[in-house]
């Protein structure tokens, strides 16, 4: 096993996550088979439970594992199928090493961060890296580690610890550390300093490491002037300075780092020979054509609002925004997204979008909008994607259209005359890990009154997966609260269901099947879809989106 080890200098937010996920890339690119694992220094055990306007959005993987949102990157950068393993928290690691302790698994010893911690660290690392990350089950050759937060932080400090002993333990040409660092510009005259750069270098070598690699992030390329002071203090060959100025799509990134050489210095570093197989970075290079000239009017436009509460913040949405892209790419065809805050909407805005989404979230705040631009939809029409609560929100506005205001869903009224969305497990009263995720099967039904469902056609028909005749999904899944059996048969008369799951218990897909495109899923599509095979309903929207010319006037 090969370990690349990434680490960030000066400030967060320099964008290591597309950095490593670039990387991993282009060396899968070069035929390793190359595995990922995200180290996030926070006493969290797992992102379940934090906000998205802390840290972005929950990522969640196939075995429900909930996770930092790098491991969204990583997946879709590499096409690769990561565990819970592949994301190692502060929490994770105490958590495992004090329950060994009330085992009885020191006894009579001094349980100590060095070398209680620091082996469990290097024990974790070393399980996730050979962990298989494909259908085939082949044991990765690559792994690259990206240490979250800045080099100094002292969360991090026990990890820096036990990649230094993991050096330590292994031949130089197994180990490749890269640091990724700022140069800002100040001044008239927009001179490149790089003091703080200096400084987080000597604080990485105080603790040991030896950068080998050098990753610039800069507002624009570096020049030779500030590239030989870098290589000087950093002691890394200029060679080994990599420039990443800002870019418009983060695809560029990745063909930015093949263009300097990259996989070939790090291959260098690790003794393999750096071969790159075209066809993976070719495709990016298209995606990159396609979006670099921003006013290229020769290719298609639309226009998606995203309807939520975290719209300030729009990383909590990361995976729906990329989806898009996917399905834009996939249609040839340029999206341009307008956030719309649940909390204050104008349905003007609305009618100025060839279609809406309205994301997962939690929480009461905002309903109302979310409600309001529903019922906008279906009577004008207008196609919308309803995902996790907005499938909820689908399902209280037909609801609503029966009952009047007095339904609702227990998560946002828990005392509701009519509640159409209960929670799953009444008495789970944990928060962290406690939802339906992961992974599951929907069984879709073809037909409705004789016509396709559109699940089905966005399933078999948009040709993602070429398949016939599609009998059953599988997504993942991230909710406590689900369509209440209860008033199935009465929301019946305004929706369809067009999936479920294999029990029938609970309701995965709601439609509208006449409708232009009205579709709501208690699953996460977003979370699957890649570049080269976007998801479903997303490519399903965007086609239809095409065809829909913007309504415009509202009456
Ligand atoms: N808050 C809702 C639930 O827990 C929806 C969750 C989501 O959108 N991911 O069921």
């Amino acid at each position: 096993m090969k370990y690349i080890v990434i680490t960030g200098g000066v400030i967060s937010g320099l964008g290591k996550g597309i950095t490593a996920a670039s990387i991993g890339a282009i060396l899968k690119g070069a035929g390793y088979k190359t595995t990922m694992i995200k180290i996030d220094p926070y006493i969290n055990v797992d992102a379940g439970t934090m906000s998205p306007f802390e840290h972005g959005e929950v990522f969640v993987l196939n075995d429900g594992s909930e996770t930092d949102l790098d491991l969204g990157n990583y997946e879709r950068f590499l096409n690769i199928n990561l565990t819970g393993d592949h994301n190692i928290t502060t929490g994770k690691v105490y958590k495992s090493v004090i329950d060994d302790e009330r085992k009885g698994k020191y006894l009579g010893y001094t349980v100590q961060i060095i070398p209680h911690i620091t082996n469990r660290i290097q024990e974790l690392i070393i399980n996730a890296a050979y962990a298989p990350i494909n259908k085939n089950n082949d044991v990765p050759e690559i792994c690259i580690i990206e240490v979250g937060g800045t080099i100094g932080d002292i969360e991090s400090m026990p990890f820096i610890e036990a990649i230094r002993q993991l050096n330590y333990n292994n031949n130089s040409n197994e180990m490749c550390f890269i640091h990724v660092s700022l140069v800002p510009k100040i001044g008239r005259d927009g001179e490149s300093k790089t003091k703080p750069t200096q400084n987080s270098v000597k604080d990485l070598r105080q603790l040991g490491l030896f950068p080998d690699i050098m990753i610039v992030r800069s507002e624009t390329e570096i020049d030779v002037k500030t590239r030989d002071k870098i290589s000087m203090f950093s002691q890394v060959p200029e060679n080994n300075i990599i420039s990443n100025p800002n870019v418009n799509s983060i695809y560029e990134v990745t063909v930015n780092f093949d263009m300097q050489n990259i996989g070939n210095i790090i291959c260098n570093k690790l003794d393999l020979i750096f071969n790159k197989k075209p066809a993976y970075l070719i495709n990016i290079k298209d995606y990159t054509s396609l979006y670099l000239p921003y006013n290229d009017d020769k290719v298609d436009n639309i226009t998606i609002g995203i309807v939520g509460k975290y719209t300030t913040f729009t990383d909590s949405y990361l995976s729906v925004v990329r989806a898009l892209e996917h399905a834009g790419y996939y249609n040839k065809c340029k999206i341009n997204i307008k956030w719309l805050s649940s909390e204050n909407i104008n349905l003007t805005d609305v009618a100025n979008c060839n279609g809406i989404i309205i994301p997962g979230g939690f929480g009461n705040r905002g309903i109302n909008g979310m409600l309001l631009v529903t019922q906008y939809c279906r009577e004008k029409n207008i196609p919308i994607l309803g995902i996790c609560l907005g499938m909820h929100i689908m399902c209280i506005e037909a609801a609503r259209q029966i009952y009047g205001f007095s339904c609702n869903s227990e998560e946002f009224e828990p005392d509701a005359k009519h509640p159409i969305i209960s929670i799953v497990d009444e008495d789970n009263k944990n928060m962290g890990g406690t939802m339906k995720l992961g992974l599951h099967k929907t069984y879709i039904t073809k037909s409705n009154n004789g016509s396709l469902t559109t699940a089905y056609k966005c399933y078999s028909e948009n040709n993602c997966e070429k398949k016939k005749d599609v009998e059953y999904i599988c997504e993942r899944h991230r909710h406590r609260y689900e369509v209440n059996p209860k008033y199935r048969e009465d929301l019946s008369s305004k929706l369809f269901f067009s999936g479920k799951d294999a029990e029938e218990q609970c309701i995965d897909i709601v439609e509208i099947t006449n409708h232009k495109f009205y579709i709501g899923c208690q699953y996460h599509p977003e979370f699957q879809s890649h570049l080269h095979k976007p998801s479903p309903l997303f490519n399903g929207l965007v086609k239809t989106c095409l065809k829909n010319p913007i309504v415009n006037i509202v009456e």
